[in-house]
């Protein structure tokens, strides 16, 4: 039986990962939740899951919470303090890292720093702190699983190889609901449009980046960071079906495909249950009705992606500031006060003003994130003027 702590478990991947684990009741035991402001199904959850420790990231609603007296051993923690103490409880065996945004990258590291398996389904964290991640990683004895559905598939298809003997991972991308559009038919499309992926069932941030390209950017920087490749080894390709999930092609030119059906349960339960595997109740994949295509991402209409690259190779401070304007744009595009084509703009004009910083440690990450989060707020209140 194993410890399972599951951090944003009102999210898409938290309720998913529910689903998965109540499947496997000799397993797992649930000992920790967290929610940002979901209250009502966070209370459902705790009922139902009976864990010891539930964190509510917004303070009022965290009293909320207590009033309800729900369980009378519970403990009801707050703020992103709550969220940290949550992660390096050494009661833990896994914690499952499903928060949105860069603000997970403390836990990542308290996960790590206490040398238990992080099932990482938080890319934010590696793109914005992936140089300390990795050193913090040297010196533990931790396992981070990727939940992120490309990167469970490179982490498969590596199993049993040598690193020497790769010369690219290959991930994939289904091109969003925008695909094949040009730029200029881009900038009056509704929230309502940019949420209906065609292939994935996720939440809204990660929906908003798949549309713009960001999240093939994002995924760049979190396989440089996983699997310890360079930048010129890691390329994107467009495929619309969405069946191979990445592929790992080595030096004498064979290439292994990961495929699979879409749906996040498999990777999540995968990173739980490895090195097993388990039964999954999903519909298989019929192979004879399949016709895969592939063609080049399109960097002049989908500018995000040509931002990523670029901020990934100049390294330093860049991912953390492309990482922090993109969260702030993609919320502004959300909330009504920026277009779709402002996403881009957003996180172009705050790159550009960027002087970075060597990262020592964790301030210099934090600092980029605040003063990107800063400009990128001025950008996009300008946009109203
Ligand atoms: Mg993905």
């Amino acid at each position: 039986m194993r410890n399972l702590t599951i951090l944003g478990s009102t999210g898409s991947i938290g309720q998913q990962a529910i689903e998965v684990i109540k499947r496997f009741p000799n397993k797992f035991r649930v000992i920790g939740l967290s929610a940002r402001k979901n209250i009502s199904l966070l209370a459902k959850q705790i009922r139902e899951l009976k864990p010891r420790k539930v964190v509510v990231t917004d303070l009022s609603l965290a009293k909320e919470l207590k009033r309800f007296s729900l369980l009378p051993r519970l403990e009801v923690l707050s703020g992103e303090e709550g969220l940290v103490a949550l992660s390096s409880w050494d009661k833990n065996d896994i914690v499952l890292n499903a928060l949105v945004g860069a603000v997970g990258l403390d836990s990542t590291l308290a996960v790590i720093e206490k040398g238990k398996r992080l099932a990482l389904a938080n890319k934010e964290s590696l793109v914005s702190g992936g140089e300390l991640v990795i050193r913090y990683l040297k010196k533990s004895q931790a396992e981070m699983i990727p939940i992120d559905s490309e990167h469970s598939a490179l982490f498969q298809c590596l199993l049993g190889e040598k690193k020497e003997e790769i010369s690219r991972l290959i991930i994939t991308g289904s091109g969003g609901p925008f695909r094949g559009k040009k730029l200029s038919q881009l900038k009056d499309v509704s929230v309502e449009e940019a949420l209906a992926h065609p292939r994935w069932k996720m939440g809204k941030k990660i929906t908003i980046d798949s549309a713009t390209l960001m999240n093939k950017g994002l995924e760049v920087i979190e396989a440089h960071f996983l699997f310890g490749l360079n930048y010129e080894q890691i390329k994107v390709v467009i495929h619309p079906q969405s069946i191979i999930h990445s592929m790992i092609e080595f030096k004498d030119g064979s290439v292994k495909a990961h495929l699979g059906p879409t749906d996040m349960r498999i990777p999540i339960q995968y990173a739980l249950t490895y090195p097993e595997r388990e039964d999954a109740p999903v519909p298989f994949l019929n192979l004879p009705g399949l016709n895969l295509t592939f063609e080049e991402p399109d960097l002049e209409n989908f500018p995000c992606l040509a931002y990523a690259l670029e901020a990934a190779r100049k390294g330093d401070t860049f991912p953390a500031v492309l990482n922090a304007s993109n969260e702030i744009a993609v919320y502004a595009f959300l909330e009504g006060k920026i277009p779709f084509t402002g996403i881009s703009k957003v996180i172009c004009d705050t790159l550009e003003k960027h002087n970075p910083l060597k990262i020592k440690g964790l301030a210099e990450v934090k600092e980029a994130d605040r003063w990107a989060r800063k400009e990128a707020i001025k950008i996009v209140n300008r946009w109203r003027e």
